[in-house]
């Protein structure tokens, strides 16, 4: 049976992951650079992987990205430059055309745990609902399959004993490094046949962030099909 709506899962390379979380914490403890306010800053950048499509599951594998050094990044905010999606992905189809454009990530930086959790920091804020819905240039490179990532970081204050991540939601994990805890989030777009540009964040389902659990073996899991 063909599903009405998508069912998508979201992988993310280990590079990905290492690179994502190197620009959370470079922005949020030395900034970008500027004299005053040094530290605090959003940051964002592009992500490139691949799609596969089956009949009731998109994979999207999240591979690499690039961290936008044109963007201007605030304490509260991060606006990417109008042409910087498009010239990196020019240069992308050039160099790596086994690649799609699908999505970008921006963080979230909070003071304290107590800050991040009061606000809910690892979720998608109205503004970043409204921006993604209407970037009619990725919806095009992503093929109507584009995601948006967000990731909250803030610094403990204990450092506790933690081994893996731990899943918040079929969207959200978290995890931590050093002093630094972190919470991913991915919200995915297509396209619904009476609704137009949809979101699984506003729909509450449709999307399964496969961080940790690489080797998860559903039960009657089998993999040699030619044997009985
Ligand atoms: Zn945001």
């Amino acid at each position: 049976m063909k599903l009405r709506n998508p069912i998508f899962r979201v992988k993310l390379s280990d590079a990905l992951v290492e690179s994502m979380t190197l620009a959370a914490v470079e922005a949020y403890v030395l900034g970008v650079g500027k004299k005053g306010k040094v530290s605090g800053f959003e940051t964002m950048g592009y992500i490139w992987g691949y799609r596969k499509k089956t009949d009731n599951v998109i994979v999207l594998y999240l591979d690499r990205m690039s961290l936008s050094v044109s963007a201007k990044k605030s304490s509260n905010s991060v606006k990417p430059n109008e042409y910087a999606a498009e010239l990196k992905n020019n240069i992308v189809q050039q160099l790596s055309p086994q690649l799609m454009l699908l999505g970008d990530f921006h963080t979230h930086p909070y003071y304290d745990l107590e800050e991040c959790k009061s606000c809910r920091g690892w979720e998608f804020s109205d503004h970043d609902k409204r921006f993604f819905l209407g970037d009619d240039f990725l919806w095009e490179a992503a093929d109507s399959t584009p995601i948006n990532i967000v990731i909250a970081v803030c610094r403990l204050g204990r450092v506790q004993e933690k081994v893996g991540a731990t899943i918040i939601s079929e969207c959200v994990w978290q995890y931590d490094v050093g002093e630094f805890r972190f919470w991913i989030n991915v919200n995915v777009g297509y396209m619904h046949p009476m609704d137009g540009r949809v979101t699984t964040e506003e729909k509450g389902e449709g999307v399964f962030l496969d961080f940790d659990a690489r080797f998860y073996n559903g039960a009657g899991n089998r993999v040699a099909s030619h044997v009985d």
